[in-house]
């Protein structure tokens, strides 16, 4: 992990949280790469559960809700109860369940762990904020503790607007805010993190239901695999009992076999009617579906997957993470590394061929990210571009002036091949396929 915090740093990756007045701890700032790996990640994600598909649609929520919402979803019930919190696996109990408790140090007992706990505190898990311009009269509101509930609270405004029959599907990506009681692990435990999310609406059916769980559930573990994870670093694991939330049908996380052991990168949930029903019963307003064909009126059940984009991106790196001799590989997967490209002139004192890399870098920046290097020896710019994770790098030697052709040089193979200028787009399109 070390190596990781100090590549992400010296590289651009991630900073900690303004940085410069000591930090705010939980927070973290995304640099230039960091700010590009994201941003291919998301755009994966939304590629692979919305533009491909049929049967799902985007939005994009407030963060900022009534807070009634948080009454309706269950997260400000527990504001009155002290809650302590298990040290290990960062789940909250009631500090006057001692059964409960007994029971999860049982649990970790079993695993040869021994559970420790914070002190009791009233906890409120929702970041508390003011909304008003007078001094005296202002709402309290909360930052969105989950991005769930901006999608359920518009279940009828999407349904009324668009042609959607269930089953169908609602992603969405945004911010979510909690007060982590122990945020820690570089940015695995953050208090403001980014969440990607699917809210799919199915009939109320026992088998339909748990065929479509199973669906998704398997989907997005593909996902991951996909872009690139080692399968032998993803599991599943089942939520056990003391942990599944009373509404839930079935409970599984994906886990990554982090440095910092097996840690849920993502929650695959089967929420029964909780959300919708909950909604109904606090807003007042009528929240089934009516099926034009059968005549059924129902309240759908959801089927969640619910991932973090900061701690997929944090996953990425670490899997992708190589150490070979004295070099140091990002086998990122070419589709969300933050460069596709680096193009360098063979010697940065000989005008023409600084002239032809450059519109070269330019050209192929009209598609690509595509990085710019003319400082020291090529194999020290090769190096420089593995670190980060930069697939191909284009060089333009005295021949290129002559022929039209360059050297692409493979990060992961240190192959080269010589292809021609006018090729390199169509080239490099294939290879991101
Ligand atoms: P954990 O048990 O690790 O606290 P959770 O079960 O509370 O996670 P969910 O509420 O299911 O998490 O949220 C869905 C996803 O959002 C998680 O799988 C994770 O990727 C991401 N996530 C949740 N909390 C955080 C956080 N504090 N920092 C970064 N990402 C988070």
């Amino acid at each position: 992990m070390e190596k990781i915090v100090s590549l992400c740093k010296r590289r651009g990756f991630v900073y900690p949280g303004s940085e410069i007045y000591g930090g705010l701890k939980g927070t973290w700032d995304y640099g230039p790469l960091g700010a590009e790996l994201k941003f291919n990640i998301k755009q994966e994600w939304w590629k692979s559960m919305v533009r491909n598909r049929e049967d799902v649609v985007g939005i994009s929520a407030s963060i900022l809700m009534n807070p009634k919402v948080w009454e309706a979803s269950g997260h400000t019930a527990g504001f009155t109860d002290p809650l302590v919190e298990c040290k290990i696996c960062h789940q909250r109990f009631r500090a006057d369940q001692d059964d409960v408790i007994k029971e999860h140090e049982k649990f970790h007992e079993k695993n040869k762990e021994k559970a420790s706990w914070t002190e009791s505190k009233k906890f409120n898990l929702l970041v508390e904020v003011k909304i008003g311009v007078v001094e005296g009269e202002k709402d309290s509101a909360y930052l969105r503790g989950e991005i769930t509930q901006g999608v359920h609270v518009n279940f009828k405004n999407i349904l009324n607007s668009s042609r959607l029959k269930i089953p169908f599907g609602v992603a969405q990506i945004g911010k979510a805010f909690r007060n982590e009681i122990t945020p820690g692990n570089f940015t695995y435990r953050s208090i403001e993190f980014e969440q990607m999310e699917l809210q799919y609406y199915v009939k109320p059916d026992e088998k339909e239901s748990m065929r479509q769980y199973e669906f998704w559930k398997n989907l997005r573990f593909a996902w991951y695999k996909s872009l690139g994870i080692k399968p032998k670093n993803l599991r599943f694991r089942e939520h056990t009992k003391d942990e599944l939330a009373h509404y839930a049908r079935a409970a599984w996380d994906i886990e990554y076999n982090a440095p910092f052991g097996w840690k849920e990168c993502e929650g695959l949930h089967h929420r029964g009617d909780w959300d919708l029903s909950r909604h109904q019963e606090f807003s007042g307003q009528d929240m089934s579906y009516f099926n034009e064909e059968t005549k059924e009126r129902y309240i759908p059940w959801v089927i969640e997957t619910s991932g973090g984009v900061d701690r997929a991106a944090l996953f990425f790196l670490i899997d992708a993470y190589t150490q070979e001799g004295d070099r140091i590989v990002l086998k990122l997967n070419p589709k969300i590394a933050p460069f596709k490209v680096a193009v360098f002139p063979l010697l940065a004192n000989k005008p023409q061929l600084v002239e032809l890399a450059h519109k070269i870098y330019i050209d192929l920046k009209k598609d690509f990210n595509v990085a710019w290097d003319e400082r020291g020896n090529i194999g020290k710019r090769y190096y420089s571009q593995d670190e980060i994770g930069t697939p191909w790098c284009v060089t333009v030697d005295f021949d290129s002036l002559e022929k039209g052709d360059v050297t692409v040089r493979n990060r992961d193979t240190m192959k080269q091949e010589r292809i021609k200028i006018d090729e390199l787009k169509n080239y490099f399109e294939d290879k991101l396929k």
